[in-house]
């Protein structure tokens, strides 16, 4: 057995409990890796909440992001002794997932750990931080340069948003952060941040069109806020969308995409394929700075998931966690 955070089906919703798991109900994959860490998401704070139905399978092991060292393989690709990063593709959903010392997946999701990078750097980063870089790629795919103008970074102070604002300064973009902890400007500025406004600013009521203030964005919010950035983006500018902190509907017009061809890039990191993976790890090796990493981190125990999942979702929590497994 091993230990691990188990959600069960219950009358009304789920449980969650730290327990011990039996190896025998592992999984079918081709690789066992050895977790050495993990990491809180939004959506794992849905998971071991049970706030939304994220968990399709009991019982499940929550966590939708590794990074560890693979134990056993039957995949060529992969040997015993490799570092690998695992997130997405169902784990934590449909596939049992990361709070645990072991998991079996299929070798073809993984993505072997970027030279320079540590596995607690990698959980660090994690999927929200991986999401941020894909949305990163999705805004250069499109033609955006430092030059073209600003970009906004909503939910700044989150995951996705902590990394987007580190990555796109260091890249040299003039980034705008919105926030609704606006006592966290020496935070977002110490990321490299130039501007912080208030994400009421963002949050009402969209116009079909508005003044132009950036050339682009990363929105982890969706709703109001995602109609209000795209009104408020540059003549063929655009924005990715990648997340939903305050709601899934997008109360917009076709305004910014017929009047000002305006793009809305979606950003999706469950299905992502591969080769899109490996470019965006290898673009978070070279284009994160440590030291920003490292401030943006804080680090707990397998215990004390279940607590950071709530805190996550109560938007409490700063930057990323890292949850130390092996
Ligand atoms: P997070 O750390 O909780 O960050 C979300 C941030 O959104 C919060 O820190 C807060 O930032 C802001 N926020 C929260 N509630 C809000 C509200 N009601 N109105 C406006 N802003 C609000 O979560 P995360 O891990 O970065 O994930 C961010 C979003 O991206 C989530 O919706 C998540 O599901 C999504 N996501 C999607 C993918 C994908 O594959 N597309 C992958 C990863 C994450 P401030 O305090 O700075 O305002």
């Amino acid at each position: 057995t091993f230990k691990a955070v188990r959600i069960d089906k219950a009358d009304k919703g789920t449980t969650v409990a730290l327990t011990q798991f039996d190896e025998s109900e592992l999984m079918d994959g081709d690789v066992t890796v050895r977790v050495e860490w993990s990491t809180v998401n939004y959506k794992d704070g849905l998971a071991v909440t049970g706030k939304a139905p994220v968990v399709r399978r009991f019982p499940m092991i929550a966590g939708i992001d590794f990074a560890g060292t693979v134990e056993v393989s039957s995949n060529p690709n992969w040997k015993p002794g490799d570092k690998v990063i695992g997130n997405g593709w169902g784990m934590g959903e449909t596939h049992l997932g990361a709070y645990a010392e072991k998991t079996r997946v299929k070798g073809d999701w993984l993505v072997r750990l970027p030279d320079g990078m540590t596995t607690r750097d990698a959980m660090a980063v994690g999927t929200a931080g991986y999401t941020a870089m894909l949305s990163v790629l999705a805004l250069e795919k499109h033609g955006l340069k430092p030059a073209d103008g600003p970009i906004v970074v909503t939910g700044a102070a989150g995951g996705v948003g902590s990394v987007a604002i580190a990555v796109l300064s260091k890249l040299g973009y003039q980034v705008i952060a919105s926030t609704g902890r606006t006592s966290e400007e020496g935070y977002l500025k110490g990321l490299g941040a130039s501007e912080i406004i208030d994400r009421n600013e963002l949050s009402g009521p969209a116009k079909p069109l508005a003044k132009e203030r950036w050339a682009g964005g990363i929105d982890s919010v969706g709703s109001t806020t995602l109609a209000n950035l795209l009104s408020m983006t540059k003549y063929r500018g655009a924005i990715a969308a990648c997340g939903l902190a305050a709601g899934m509907d997008l109360p917009s017009s076709v305004a910014p995409f017929i009047l000002r061809g305006v793009c809305l890039l979606g950003i999706d990191s469950v299905m992502c394929p591969i080769e899109l993976r490996q470019q965006a790890w290898a673009r978070l090796a070279t284009d994160l700075d440590h030291t920003k990493l490292a401030e943006i981190t804080q680090e707990i125990s397998l215990d004390q998931v279940i607590d950071a999942g709530a805190k996550v979702l109560a938007g409490q929590v700063r930057g990323r966690i890292v949850v130390k497994i092996g």
